[in-house]
C-alpha cells in the first residue's frame, strides 16, 4: 500500500472515527474526524488538484460527520438534567397554581353562600304576607350568613320599642335586648360591638325599624352593617304590614281584639275543645249605665274610661285568654280550658277590681260597675252561637238582677 494510498483510506475512515469516537462524546468525535480528514487532506496536498475524486470524497465526509453529530446526539447522549429539573419546577409551579385557584373557589364559595343567604333574606322579607313564617326561614339566613346560630334580628313595635323577630334556627343565647341596649347606651347609630355583642341598627330612611345582634361568627361590624343596610327596606315593609294587620283585628281605641278575631278565637276554641275533650268558658262584660257617663262627662271621658277599663280586664286574666271589645261598652273574654266555678271567681274578681278603681275627671272621682254573664262550652251550647247566646242571656239577667253583679248561664 503506497502512502498516498493510505491516506486516501484514512480520509474516507474519518466519518467512522467520528461516529465511533462520537458514541462517548459527540463532539470529540467530530473534532477526531475532521481532524484526521483535513490531516490527511494536507498530506494528499499534491493530489487534490486532481480535482472530482477529491471533491467527492470532502462531500461524502462532511455528510458522515453531520450524520455521526446528530446520531451521536440522539442515542448516547446522557439525559438532560437541567431539563428534568425546569419540567420539575415547571410541576411545582402548576400545583402552587392549582392551590391558589382552589383557596380562591373556596373563598368564592363562602362569598356566594354570604350573598345567597342576604339575597334570599331581602327576597323572603319583600316578599311575605305572614310575618311570623318569614321569621322562622329568615332565621336560617341570619345563621347562614354570620356562621353563627347567636345572630338575632330584632323589628321595631311592641311596648319595649323593640321585639324579637328573627333568630338562629336552634335558639340563641344572646343577653337580654335590655341588657345590650343598657351597655350600649341606647340604640347604637353605627354597627359596633358592644360586651361581645355586634350590635348594628337596621335604618330605613333614617328610621330605625331594626337590630341586629350577634356574638361569635365570622363577621365583624361592617359585615354586619352591610346585611342590615341590604334588608332595611325590606325589614320595613313587614313591619308596616304587622302594623296593618295588627290595626284590623285590634280595636284602636283600647288594643284588644275587634269583635270578629274574638269570634273567630271562640271557634277556634270550641273546635280545639271538641276534639281534646276539654271546656271552653266565655264572658260578656257590660259597663253599667255607660251611656249616662257618657251625658254627664263627655265621650272623651267615656273613651278614656273604656281604655283603663280595658287594661283592668286584660290584666284580670291569664295571658292566654284573650279579651276583646265586643261593641260600645261591652267586652267578650274567651276562656280556654277553664272551669266553671273558677270562671265565676275570676269574673267576680274583675266585676270587685272595676267597683273599687276611682276613675278621675278634673277633681271628681267617678265609680263605676260592670255586669258580667258567663257560659261555657259544652255545657250551655255546643255551638259558638250557642254558646255566646247563652252568655249573653246570662249578662241580661245580671243587669235584670240590679247590675254590678256576675251571672252564670248554668243558674239560670
Ligand atoms: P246598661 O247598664 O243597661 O248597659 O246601660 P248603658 O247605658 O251602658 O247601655 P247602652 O248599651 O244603652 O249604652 C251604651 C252606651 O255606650 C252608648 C254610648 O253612649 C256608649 N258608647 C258606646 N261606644 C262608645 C265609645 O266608643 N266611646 C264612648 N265614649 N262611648 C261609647
Ligand atoms: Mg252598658
Ligand atoms: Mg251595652
Amino acid at each position: 500500500m503506497t502512502p498516498r494510498e493510505l491516506w486516501v483510506a484514512a480520509a474516507a475512515a474519518a466519518p467512522l472515527l467520528s461516529y465511533f469516537l462520537g458514541r462517548f462524546n459527540r463532539w470529540a468525535g467530530v473534532a477526531a474526524g475532521a481532524g484526521l480528514f483535513l490531516l490527511a487532506s494536507f498530506m494528499l496536498a499534491g493530489d487534490i488538484a486532481a480535482g472530482a475524486p477529491y471533491a467527492s470524497l470532502a462531500l461524502w465526509t462532511a455528510a458522515g460527520l453531520a450524520h455521526s453529530a446528530l446520531l451521536n446526539g440522539r442515542a448516547g447522549a446522557p439525559p438532560d438534567r437541567t431539563r428534568l429539573e425546569q419540567a420539575l419546577a415547571r410541576a411545582v409551579a402548576l400545583e402552587k397554581e392549582l392551590a391558589v385557584i382552589k383557596t380562591e373557589t373556596t373563598v368564592n364559595a363562602a362569598g356566594e353562600k354570604k350573598s345567597l343567604a342576604v339575597y334570599s333574606a331581602v327576597k323572603l322579607l319583600s316578599e311575605t304576607v305572614e310575618p311570623p313564617a318569614a321569621a322562622k326561614q329568615l332565621g336560617r339566613h341570619l345563621a347562614d350568613y354570620f356562621e353563627t346560630e347567636d345572630a338575632v334580628l330584632y323589628m321595631a313595635g311592641g311596648s319595649a320599642g323593640m321585639e324579637l323577630f328573627a333568630q338562629g334556627a336552634r335558639g340563641v343565647s344572646l343577653p337580654a335586648l335590655s341588657g345590650l341596649l343598657a351597655a350600649a347606651g341606647g340604640l347604637p347609630a353605627e354597627p359596633a360591638v358592644f360586651s361581645g355583642v355586634t350590635l348594628a341598627p337596621v335604618l330605613a330612611g333614617g328610621e330605625a325599624v331594626g337590630l341586629l345582634a350577634v356574638r361569635g361568627g365570622t363577621q365583624g361590624p361592617e359585615s354586619a352593617g352591610r346585611f342590615a343596610g341590604e334588608i332595611s327596606f325590606a325589614l320595613k315593609r313587614v313591619m308596616l304590614f304587622r302594623q296593618v294587620e295588627w290595626l284590623s283585628l285590634t280595636d284602636g281605641l283600647t288594643g284588644l281584639w275587634r269583635r270578629g278575631a274574638l269570634d273567630e278565637k271562640v271557634k277556634e276554641e270550641i273546635r280545639r275543645a271538641s276534639a281534646f275533650r276539654t271546656t271552653m268558658g266565655f264572658m260578656i262584660a257590660d259597663i253599667d249605665h255607660f251611656k249616662h257617663l257618657n251625658d254627664t262627662y263627655g265621650h272623651q271621658f267615656g273613651d278614656a274610661v273604656l281604655r283603663r277599663v280595658a287594661e283592668l280586664l286584660k290584666s284580670g286574666v291569664y295571658e292566654t285568654d284573650f279579651v276583646g271589645r265586643y261593641g260600645g261598652e261591652e267586652f267578650g273574654f274567651v276562656l280556654p280550658r277553664a272551669e266553671s266555678a273558677g270562671v265565676l271567681r275570676k269574673a267576680e274578681a274583675i266585676r270587685a277590681r272595676i267597683e273599687a278603681e276611682p276613675f278621675s275627671q278634673g277633681l271628681e272621682q267617678v265609680r263605676l260597675t260592670v255586669s258580667i254573664g258567663i257560659a261555657h262550652f259544652p255545657r250551655d251550647g255546643r255551638t259558638p252561637e250557642e254558646v255566646i247566646a247563652r252568655a249573653d242571656a246570662a249578662l241580661y239577667a245580671a243587669k235584670e238582677g240590679g247590675r254590678n253583679r256576675v251571672m252564670d248561664a248554668g243558674n239560670l
